[in-house]
């Protein structure tokens, strides 16, 4: 409930900004304001807002309230700087425009884009931004900025601040400017004289003190985002140049960065990489500062118990099991654009590391299974010591540089304070050619002695890094809450002081993202620190980092799976301890559409997750827990599941009939009018919505003993689910399915007693754990029989079902159809690929079991020219796109703008998100078993 100036500032916005768009309710505060970070504040208001406009506005009415604003982008930071209980403004999901110069050397970029996503635009170009957090796929451009972020390779060379070629910034006082238009400049030389001038001379004064300036170049040659960019006081004179480069690094404390230029950098087609283990920590550094005057792009650094966190990892290698105890390794990479100088590189990092004794010797690899897994282990690394943890406890990640000549004693002495302050879990790793080391250790944040214990240690750590080693207490992660009261330890009074200016400068009122960066409280950083309570052994490993979101078809409907995560752990534990049951109540109302009805359960989530959490799952289980002793009803259904589809294939028969004779508009408008007076539970009726499929008749296929044999199981729903208006023209599937066996050689088989026989799917994705069971063991028991028990390949013409199929089934070799016509039938298939512009759609289950590669690469062998559009899940979700078809449009809002006019037909293999896939793209979407049936012609026998 708004109360106060948030309920003014509310009033002020609404007549502007959809109300849809700002949140007050305890769900949406509390999902919206959980980030990476171990701190937790919850917004009195969120504000997704869309455009300049908005921006400025928020900002002009929140100052003249005096209430405080935070911006965020994708809430991955670490340092606690994207939290506020204030407002909270996403500049995410409607900022996601870009212009990329001729030759890729330019982009321009609003700060919605991820990172990852900029990288694959530029790929065409053979280019990438500079900077490249570990985050990189997650994050996005306007935190990548505020942060200063960067990663393995970027170092402080290619990092927002030495990219920046350009950047438009909304003000603290609502004003936009323009750095790299000139008018804009003109314009806002007159209007901000002062603010100009103090920055200017504040440049000079800098400029004229020796040492200070002395000082910061020396802490810029190391990699640093502690305060402010003070380096750009030394490096540039034209008062808006060091405009633009102070607001990298801001951490949304200066201005809203809305839009940003970077010049990019050349992308490396050729790689190398090798692990390479050292006797000692010594020795390993020793070889750092040989490899930094190498063609060396990376070298990281894993200790001891690094590599022993992930020695157990599939894949490893085993020697990694039998290590000596100090053993400390480097993952080097070498890059280049052709492979003759890769092989130089290799040559001479060889050459040069030769006289420096190694465990295992050096072997680079340029195969890239080989070296992505060398990567797997460097990246597993922060996630395995997330996995370890004991439930309810935090996994905290610091982020500090040393000097690379003294790396070796620096590393050291941080081991020895870890197991001093008792952090024996602890790991550490790091970007060695920069001297940046992360290190990992789990925290209990829930009684006073931890917390005791986590500020202990952080003095430590603090005074080691900068009494000590003159070291980077925040490298690249950012100050935020977490570093603030020790930026004037790292940095001295005169530099804090200076600090303090531009902050005054910039936001004279203090209601930018207020107590970040600079904060006068000595204990911030342990104060607002985060409760992570055991909810469920599904999800008690998350670390709420978001890298889930980007996957998510409900991000920006309702809720992500992070959040979903969020509310579930405060919903268990506010019934567990009975505090605030009013919240809990709005919660748990609030949940059952956000959380509950609109999760796709596609599992997609997993694939991003650092410890492959897959919050589907979590649903799933929640709707199993409603319906507990409410499964008769689905167990009946399961028994008679031949009654079930024949009476979907009447019902769908005589829609489909009603449809030819009403037509489409008569038939949206009654349909519309039923399921709104049914209050949405009447299914939502579609023009895509198929005719009921014929029977399949059994025996009907058997051909000549000779054949290759496959048992071919047609799912309920295309047992069920025959032709759409639009595919008239067509056989329904299960038949070409067959005609297209029959071209390539194969006989099918039918299971016995198919027309009861189910995956399950249907019954568990809603709950019904135990009707899913039932059938899918029938399933199984049917397909062993006809596998001849096992000894024939088995086709599902479902991803999804194949996919539910392939996790409760073990004993048989089971094949979805891409997998199946690209190993058996495309051989002996004579393809005359269509002359069409097609699309295709890799469902969720295809990305999951890693072949949306493999139907691209079908579709291509299959047709001239293939699009294959940039959605991660359609949001049909089985049957959801009937009840809840706002997921569905919600998943697919992108869709039609991808897509040429050229193209002629879409192509899948999941028979109900083709639906949705027709009705949201304009164009007709059926499975890809009908492509490869045109494409090869006609059947000989
Ligand atoms: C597992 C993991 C690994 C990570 N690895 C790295 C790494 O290798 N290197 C690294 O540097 N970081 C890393 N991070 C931290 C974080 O991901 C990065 O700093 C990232 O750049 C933050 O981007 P974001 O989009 O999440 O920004 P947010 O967290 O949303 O915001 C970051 C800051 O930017 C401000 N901000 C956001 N948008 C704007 C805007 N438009 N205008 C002005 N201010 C804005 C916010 O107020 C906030 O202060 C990691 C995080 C995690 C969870």
């Amino acid at each position: 409930m708004l109360t106060g100036n948030y309920k003014v500032l509310y009033e002020h916005l609404t007549p502007e900004i959809d109300q849809k768009r700002i949140f007050h309710d305890p769900l949406y505060t509390l999902a919206f304001g959980t980030d990476a970070s171990f701190y937790r504040l919850i917004p009195r208001m969120v504000i997704r807002a869309k455009n300049e406009n908005e921006i400025s506005l928020i900002i002009r009415e929140s100052s003249k309230l005096k209430i405080p604003l935070t911006f965020r982008a994708a809430g991955t930071s670490l340092s606690g700087q994207a939290v506020t209980d204030s407002v909270l403004v996403i500049a995410g999901d409607d900022w996601r425009e870009f212009r990329i110069n001729e030759d890729g050397s330019l982009i321009n970029l609003q700060p919605g884009l991820t990172g990852g996503r900029v990288n694959s635009l530029l790929a065409p170009y053979g280019r990438k931004i500079g900077p490249d957090p570990a985050s990189i796929n997650a994050a996005m451009i306007g935190g990548i900025a505020a942060n200063n972020a960067s990663g393995m390779c970027c170092g402080t060379a290619q990092n927002s601040y030495q990219t920046i070629a350009g950047m438009r910034i909304i003000m603290a006082d609502g004003t936009t400017l323009d750095t790299s238009d000139s008018q804009s400049r003109i314009s806002f030389t007159e209007s901000h004289k002062k603010l100009l001038s103090d920055i200017s001379a504040m440049a000079e004064s800098v400029k004229g003190n020796p040492i200070l300036s002395a000082r910061i170049r020396k802490k810029y040659k190391m990699k640093n985002t502690t305060g402010y960019s003070l380096n750009a006081l030394t490096d540039f004179s034209d008062p808006f140049d060091i405009i633009e480069h102070l607001m990298i690094g801001s951490e949304g404390t200066l201005g809203f960065i809305a839009n940003i230029t970077f010049k990019t950098v050349k992308e490396y087609p050729c790689r190398a990489s090798s692990l390479i283990i050292f006797p000692d920590i010594e020795t390993a550094c020793n070889a750092v500062n040989i490899l930094k005057t190498l063609p060396v792009s990376a070298a990281e650094l894993i200790d001891r118990a690094g590599l022993r966190s992930v020695e157990n990892v599939k894949g490893m290698p085993p020697y990694l099991r039998c290590l000596q105890k100090n053993a400390c390794a480097l993952l080097v990479e070498t890059v280049s654009s052709d492979r003759d100088s890769l092989n130089k590189y290799i040559k001479k990092t060889e050459t040069a590391l030769g006289k420096i004794p190694t465990e295992t010797g050096i072997r680079f690899t340029a195969i890239p299974a080989e070296y992505e897994l060398l990567w797997k282990i460097r990246k597993g690394l922060f996630p395995s010591v997330g996995a370890m943890r004991r439930t309810g406890t935090t996994v905290i990640i610091e982020d500090v540089a040393f000097p690379v000549s003294r790396l070796a004693e620096a590393t050291t002495d941080l081991q020895r304070l870890l197991k001093e302050s008792g952090y024996d879990e602890a790991v550490i790793f790091g970007h060695a050619l920069e001297g940046n080391l992360h290190f990992v250790f789990t925290q209990d944040f829930n009684i006073q002695p931890e917390v005791d214990r986590y500020a202990g240690f952080m003095n430590e750590v603090t005074r080691l890094v900068v009494n000590k080693y003159d070291g980077s207490l925040k490298a690249e992660h950012g100050t935020g809450r977490n570093m603030a009261p020790f930026v004037e330890l790292e940095w001295g009074k005169e530099a804090y002081g200076l600090m303090k200016e531009i902050k005054h400068i910039f936001d004279p009122e203090n209601l930018l993202n207020p107590g970040v960066i600079l904060n006068p409280s000595p204990d911030v950083h342990l104060r607002n620190l985060k409760p992570l309570p055991g909810a469920s052994e599904i999800t008690d490993k998350c670390t709420e980092c978001g890298f889930c979101e980007t996957s998510c078809v409900s991000a920006g409907l309702t809720l992500t799976p992070r959040q979903r995560i969020a509310v579930h752990r405060e919903m268990t534990h506010l019934e567990k301890t009975g505090k605030e049951p009013h919240i809990a109540a709005a919660l748990a109302r609030s949940f059952s559409y956000t959380g509950d009805k609109t999760c796709a359960t596609d599992g997609l989530c997993a694939i991003n997750c650092p410890v492959n959490i897959d919050t589907g799952k979590l649903i799933k289980w929640i709707r199993a827990e409603h319906i507990r002793n409410g499964e008769r009803g689905a167990l009946w259904i399961a028994d008679r599941m031949s009654m079930v589809t024949s009476a979907a294939r009447t019902a769908l028969s005589a829609i489909s009939f009603f449809h030819g004779v009403l037509g489409t508009r008569v038939m949206k408008a009654l349909s519309g009018g039923f399921r709104s007076i049914s209050g949405g539970r009447i299914p939502q009726w579609n023009p895509f919505l198929p005719s009921g499929a014929k029977k399949i008749r059994i025996g009907a296929t058997t051909g000549s003993g000779d054949r290759n044999r496959v048992v071919y199981f047609p799912s309920c729903i295309n047992r069920s689910m025959g032709l759409s208006a639009d595919q008239r023209e067509e056989k329904q599937l299960s038949d070409v399915m067959v005609q297209l066996l029959k071209k390539g050689g194969y006989e099918a088989i039918y299971p016995e007693n198919m027309d009861n026989l189910c995956c399950g799917m249907a019954f568990s994705s809603k709950g019904y754990v135990k009707a899913g069971e039932r059938k899918s063991a029938e399933l199984e028991a049917a397909l062993i029989k006809a596998s001849n028990n096992g000894e024939y390949p088995v086709l599902c013409d479902m991803s999804p079902c194949l996919y539910t199929m392939r996790e409760n089934m073990k004993a048989l070799k089971l094949y979805e159809p891409v997998e199946f016509i690209t190993t058996f039938l495309l051989p002996c298939l004579d393809i005359k690929p269509v002359e069409e512009v097609v699309t295709v759609f890799p469902v969720c289950s295809m990305k999951k079991m890693e072949l949306d590669g493999k139907l691209a690469d079908l579709a291509r062998a299959c047709a001239r020219n293939v699009i294959v559009a940039d959605t991660a899940c359609c949001g049909f979700a089985g049957d959801r796109g009937f009840t809840y078809p706002e997921l569905n449009e919600h998943g697919l809002r992108n869709l039609r703008a991808q897509l040429p006019p050229s193209v002629m037909n879409g192509y899948s293999t999941s028979r109900t998100c083709e639906i949705g896939l027709s009705l949201h793209s304009g164009i007709s979407y059926r499975s890809i078993i009908y492509l490869v049936d045109r494409a090869s012609g006609s059947a000989e026998n």
